[in-house]
């Protein structure tokens, strides 16, 4: 992850001016210890910045990504931001959908992707969801139990056991349990 003075001079280098806001935001994501929605980020600003509007956050949400300060993500329950790696060579993610955990992964699909004649990419993402080792062991053993942090877990349940074991199926051959930390 990166830090507050990382994302401030990536944003400067790139010629974004670092206003108090912008600076907050840095800090903010720096420090939070997973993913942000764009309303988390919102209510967090709104009580700094009295009179803010969502739109003004959700503008800095999406230049500072596409500055590549922000990793955006989305998950069953809407887009989340959170502070791009501070590895700089090319890698992806597996993510945990129970603890919001990430953990690069050196392989790249394009180098085996077969490409329409003269299509030039211009980018491309490669997300891999699951349970962490943690988290495997924690709903293994408390089935139904909401003892997370985040609200509304409960009925997603099914929706996120299809996704796991569908990944289990594109995934087969490769252990992805293996490989998750
Ligand atoms: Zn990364
Ligand atoms: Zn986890
Ligand atoms: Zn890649």
């Amino acid at each position: 992850m990166l830090s507050t003075e990382q994302i401030i001079d990536i944003m400067s280098k790139q010629g974004l001016r670092i206003t108090d806001q912008r600076r907050t935001l840095a800090r903010l994501f720096a420090e939070a210890p997973g993913y942000l929605t764009a309303k988390d980020v919102y209510e967090y600003m709104e009580r700094k910045y009295s009179g803010l509007s969502f739109d003004t956050v959700y503008r800095n949400l999406r230049v500072m990504q596409e500055l590549g300060v922000l990793e955006q993500i989305v998950f069953e329950d809407g887009v989340k931001f959170k502070s791009h790696c501070s590895q700089d060579h090319h890698h992806h993610h597996m993510i945990c959908l129970q603890c919001e955990k990430t953990y690069p992964i050196a392989f790249c699909p394009m180098d085996m992707t077969d490409m329409p004649e003269q299509f030039e990419v211009i980018r491309h993402k490669f997300e891999v969801f699951g349970y962490c080792k943690d988290c495997r062991a924690q709903l293994g053993s408390l089935p139904g139990e909401s003892g997370h942090t985040t609200g509304g877990d409960g009925k997603e349940g099914p929706a996120l056991h299809m996704k796991k074991s569908a990944l289990a199926t594109a995934a087969a051959g490769e252990s992805v349990a293996g490989k998750s930390q």
